[in-house]
Formats: structure tokens, sequence, C-alpha cells
């Protein structure tokens, strides 16, 4: 049974600036309609993503923190947070799973969106990026248990942070998706905070390609525009 009317608060953890906005961008627009507070967690820096010769790592860092920020302000994202992880080196580490951990005990979401910790073979056009398998499996193992328990990562305790439980977990994976949410109302603004992502999006029509995007995902459950992810639900008294 879920009941994600009550939910409060929601965290996005992703690798790269633009995942989210790809990914989720009409869950979080609905979220934030209807008042939750909802965090981005942003594993790299972003600091690999241009083919254009004229550009340094250090000067695609900034654009792209300015483009995720302002992707966040047209969706009404409260915060988003850089961990900084060198991009397209992210690994699963420890040290990863805490600083997720950390985030996660300090703005105690209900919910959580993550990207699939496998790599997926469906299809021919896309074969993953490495750093959304190690973003996703991170996150899981943040989620499930560190964030959870009271002995691990003490550093996190003395800082203050008490553990937290996330009540779900939505991953994204539509090929084994269980659960469909109709981001009809607000596709508009979904494709409004993609096109902030100005580096990466380059000629591509935004518009097209996430109504597109979204129709698809919709179309097995006969809804106009959805967005589709695998969910765990945590008992609470987990
Ligand atoms: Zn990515």
């Amino acid at each position: 049974m879920t009941n994600r009317e009550s939910y409060k608060r929601g965290m996005v953890v992703v690798a790269h600036a633009d995942d989210a906005e790809f990914g989720c961008s009409g869950t979080v627009a609905t979220w934030c309609r209807q008042g939750m507070e909802v965090v981005y967690v942003l594993c790299t820096d972003g600091s690999k993503g241009s083919s254009d010769p004229k550009i340094t790592s250090s000067q695609l860092m900034e654009i792209r923190k300015r483009e995720q920020e302002a992707a966040a302000r047209v969706l009404g994202v409260k915060e988003v947070v850089f961990l900084g992880y060198e991009d397209s080196m992210l690994q699963p580490t420890l040290e990863l799973r805490r600083d997720i951990a950390r985030e996660i005990r300090r703005h105690k979401p209900d919910v959580v969106i993550c990207s699939s910790p496998t790599r997926n073979l469906f299809g021919q056009g896309y074969i993953g990026h490495p750093d959304h398998m190690a973003a996703g499996e991170a996150a899981l193992s943040a989620i499930f248990p560190a964030a959870r328990d009271r002995l691990t990562f003490p550093e996190l305790l003395k800082e203050g942070l008490e553990p937290h439980k996330v009540r779900e977990v939505l991953i994204s994976d539509r090929e084994n998706a269980d659960t469909w949410i109709d981001v009809s109302d607000v596709i508009d603004i979904a494709i409004e905070a993609l096109k902030q992502h100005a580096s990466q999006i380059g000629e591509w029509d935004v518009a097209k390609g996430m109504r597109e995007w979204r129709a698809n995902t919709g179309k097995p459950k006969d809804i106009p525009y959805a967005e589709a992810f695998k969910s765990f639900l945590f008992r609470v008294d987990d």
C-alpha cells in the first residue's frame, strides 16, 4: 500500500547535471506543485560532458552547475547539493555512500528517486553511463542501511545527523517499471527545465523529444504523459 499523498519531502540522487531533468522532471514538478520540499543530490562535477575542443573542465563545471541551478528553479526544487566527484570516474565507494547518507539524514526525504544500479542492455541505441550505475548503487546502499543505522558511519552522528528511514525509493528503470506517475499537467514545466541544460542538448528539439518519450512511457497505462519507475516500499517499523 502506498500513501504518496502524505509525503512531505523528496530527494533525487543522480550522477550528472541534467540526469534528473531527462529522467524525472515531471515527477519533481508534480511534487513541488503539491508543496513537497525536493532536494537534488548530484554526485559528479560534470567536468567531462562536452565535445567542444575549446572548453576546459573547470569552465564546463561552472556552466553545468549554473544550468542545473536554473533547471531546479524552474521546477521549484529547494536545494541542489553538489558532491563534486569527478565526472565519468564515479564508483560506488563507501565514501560516496556516506556522503549520500549524510544528505538523506540532513534532509529526511520520505521518497528518493535514483538511477538503476544495473546495466540495461534493452534496446540498441543507448548502452548506459557507468556513472549512472555507480550513483544508483551508492544511493540504494545509502538509503538501506547506511542512513537508517545508528552505528554505521558514526561520524554522521557526531555531526548531529540522526538516522533516517526513507519510506519509498523509486528507481528510474522503465523496463522493470511497476509505478507510473502522470505528468501530463506539468509537461511544459518539465520541458522548460530540461531546456536549461543548453550545453548538453545542442540542436535537439527538447519539446518534441520529451513529449514523445513521456507519451511512450504512458502508453501501457493510457496516460498521455508519464514517467515510470521500479518502486520499493520500506516498512516504517523496519
Ligand atoms: Zn548522466
